[in-house]
């Protein structure tokens, strides 16, 4: 595979073994991977993006791989769809040379807004995997259930709230710091 995702913010432990079954392995494995959405997150805070990262993680042969990778880059791009999950959704597509993204998972530091939840579902993204809720533009359980609407043609399954506090910190401290 020459999926070569270039971004230092990454961990290279991030390529994990499925877990073999069981609530807290999934879980853990699930903080993991939000822990290197983190990690993008604040370095997109030090570009003066609003902090949120996220990740696509592929599973192949019992293996996760992340085939794509993004921070919020609104500002720089000068880009309304530029959010993070746009980038690492273009990012897996052109890795994987496909836009259906059937064996994808995507983490999140933030709830998805409606674009980007629109676009999960267009990707046929398997799961959505974020971090804090967004209570101005959250579409996946805060203002709109589009990834699990039965009325669309494809549904994710939804894992909210991994490390949450983490990743609603980082927001409150850029927006402090802005003020
Ligand atoms: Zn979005």
């Amino acid at each position: 595979m020459e999926n070569k995702i270039d971004n230092a913010a990454l961990n290279p432990s991030a390529m994990r073994q499925t877990p073999e079954g069981g609530d807290s392995s999934v879980a853990e494995m699930d903080q993991s991977f939000m822990l290197a959405a983190i990690a993008l997150a604040a370095s997109a805070a030090e570009r003066g993006e609003i902090p949120v990262g996220a990740l696509i993680v592929q599973e192949l042969n019992g293996q996760r791989h992340i085939v794509g990778s993004g921070g919020n880059q609104r500002q720089i791009d000068r880009d309304p769809t530029a959010h993070a999950e746009i980038i690492a959704l273009r990012q897996a597509g052109a890795a994987l040379k496909r836009w259906q993204l059937t064996d994808c998972d995507l983490y999140v530091t933030l709830e998805p807004c409606p674009m980007c939840a629109g676009a999960l579902v267009n990707a046929r993204i398997r799961r959505v995997i974020f971090g804090c809720r967004d209570p101005k533009a959250g579409a996946v359980t805060t203002l709109f259930r589009i990834t699990d609407d039965p009325r669309l043609n494809h549904r994710l399954e939804i894992t909210p709230d991994v490390l949450s506090e983490q990743c609603a910190e980082l927001l409150k401290t850029f927006f402090k710091s802005r003020r």
